[in-house]
């Protein structure tokens, strides 16, 4: 026998027909009025159709506890040591100022000796990995373009030596990538850079002013067509706030002008973070979760409405990388951090490239799991999100993602930019 699973929402499209999605699946189906009926009388339903329900998971069997699929598909992640991932703060010094940015910029780089700790920590690792994946961070990391391509050229020897599979990813502001640095970077072997455009001229020189208080669009902007004409992927990731809402739509313009598109952009609009020093002006232009949400699906109908993809509806394992063991944030002292949105130290790396003095923090983040939290377990949204964002949680702030309060109109606009694509296709 079947029963229905718990992660199952309808969504009456139009006056006719109806969309199940399965939060734990990611299964999207549209129901005509018939197979609607069909569906009210299990016991009536046609074998086919019973049979397509299990197998997308809208159905499942009367002994299957899904809190339990979920939990060994969060404890399967953990287990598979095959990927490590590191985020290396090559620099605390940034040509920037953006006036919600959380770091206490400084003129220190990593120093030699740290770099030496973290290739031989790294090393260790890679002696027992198929795949290494480093994201070079800052500051501004092309501060301190010598030293990546120092460290990269050792990790590509140490991968190679060892059969272990390399990527590597940037994250920058874009200031300092000409067209010859693009390709620099596309020659060390950086698949994808993530630049932040924070809406167009005018909104983005008010948020992301450089030091010398000079506005950075038109620059950011050129880097971001020097990235893409030298073939590495680029993702333009938005911080979204009160000041920049109305000024996305100009920006995306702007970017599709420039060549941008979704074969080689993926845009990624967030929320705007308030990581406790921000002053009162900024704070008060910070939407809370809800409020963002409401505003992200009037964001994402523009994404979409220029041809860029949407953000996936599938379930995860984890809510964020940083939550596993095998990904860390290391800072440019050589501590290890809580994740890339957090200066905060919660272990250390040692000469010998070992981990050490790991804090109650530590343990928090790296081992907390998704059905630790009675409100989770109940949640209709835990196979999108797997007990939410521990960074929010320490702030005090929701640790929900978005999807939560608009789920049913993500939905449906993700079901209509299928339905277009399969139009074009046709
Ligand atoms: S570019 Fe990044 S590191 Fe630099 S000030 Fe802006 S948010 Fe901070
Ligand atoms: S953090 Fe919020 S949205 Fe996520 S599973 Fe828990 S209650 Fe649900």
């Amino acid at each position: 026998m079947a029963k229905w699973s718990r992660y199952n929402i309808f969504i009456q499209e139009d006056k006719s027909n109806g969309i199940y999605f399965n939060t734990r699946t990611g299964a999207l189906i549209r129901l005509n009025p018939e197979r609607q009926k069909q569906l009210k009388i299990p016991s009536k339903m046609p074998h086919d159709l019973l049979q397509f329900l299990l197998r997308q998971g809208f159905l499942v069997g009367d002994d299957i506890d899904e809190l339990e699929l979920i939990a060994y598909t969060h404890e399967s992640a953990r287990k598979n040591l095959d990927t490590f991932s590191a985020t290396i703060e090559l620099t605390e010094a940034c040509n920037f100022k953006c006036l919600y940015c959380y770091q206490k910029h400084t003129q220190n780089h990593m120093q030699d000796q740290v770099c030496e700790n973290v290739i031989r920590y790294l090393s260790k690792k890679i002696k027992k990995l198929r795949h290494l994946h480093i994201n070079w961070f800052g500051g501004e990391p092309l501060i301190q373009l010598k030293g990546l391509k120092r460290m990269s050229q050792k990790l590509k020897n140490e991968t190679n030596i060892n059969g272990c599979s390399f990527s590597q990813h940037l994250t920058t502001n874009g200031y300092l990538i000409t067209q010859s640095v693009a390709k620099e970077l596309a020659v060390i072997g950086i698949k994808n850079v993530q630049i932040t455009l924070d809406g167009d001229e005018v909104s983005h020189d008010r948020l992301r002013v450089h030091a010398s208080g000079k506005g950075t669009y038109k620059k950011v902007l050129s880097a971001c067509k020097y990235v893409v004409d030298a073939n590495m992927e680029l993702l333009v990731r938005i911080n979204v706030n009160r000041w920049n809402v109305q000024h996305i739509d100009s920006l995306l313009s702007d970017l599709v002008s420039n060549g941008m598109s979704s074969t080689n952009t993926i845009i990624h609009a967030t929320r705007t973070v308030n990581h406790g020093n921000c002053n009162d002006a900024v704070s008060s232009a910070i939407y809370n979760t809800k409020e963002f949400a409401e505003t992200w699906i009037n964001i994402l109908e523009v994404i979409s409405m220029y041809g860029f993809n949407l953000p996936s509806l599938a379930p995860t394992a984890y809510n964020c990388p940083f939550d596993l063991k095998q990904t860390i944030m290391i800072g440019s002292g050589g501590d290890i951090r809580h994740c890339s949105s957090s200066d905060e130290s919660i272990a250390d790396l040692t000469e010998a490239g070992d981990e050490a003095g790991h804090t109650n923090l530590y343990q928090t983040v790296k081992e907390r799991r998704p059905l630790d939290d009675s409100c989770c377990k109940e949640c209709l949204y835990l196979p999108m999100c797997m007990g939410g964002c521990s960074y929010l949680q320490e702030l005090g702030e929701e640790k929900c993602i978005p999807e939560r309060h608009i789920l049913p109109k993500l939905v449906l606009l993700s079901a209509s930019q299928a339905n277009n694509t399969n139009a074009e296709r046709r």
